[in-house]
């Protein structure tokens, strides 16, 4: 699985405990914020390849956004990544 800052998009975090609630908390070395995991952080790799490849048919992040409730900054932070290897 991968797990994505909400707010940044990267994936260059690290787990920081739990809440009183038992929610996982993270921190991103990214964009440097903390927050409570939810359920739209995760994707398998199966999953981001699906949505890579569906952008590389339709480069529409709108199309993206509506058909896989994939952050638009989620995206562009892997097609960076991807283009930087
Ligand atoms: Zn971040």
């Amino acid at each position: 699985m991968v797990n994505i800052c909400k707010k940044c998009g990267s994936n260059n975090i690290i787990m920081n405990g739990k809440q009183a609630n038992g929610k996982q908390k993270y921190h991103c070395r990214t964009c440097g914020c903390y927050r409570t995991f939810g359920k739209d952080f995760f994707y398998s790799e199966e999953k981001k390849e699906e949505i890579l490849r569906a952008y590389k048919e339709r480069p529409s992040l709108r199309g993206l956004t509506r058909i896989f409730g994939v952050s638009k900054t989620t995206v562009i932070s892997w097609l960076k990544k991807k283009s930087s290897n």
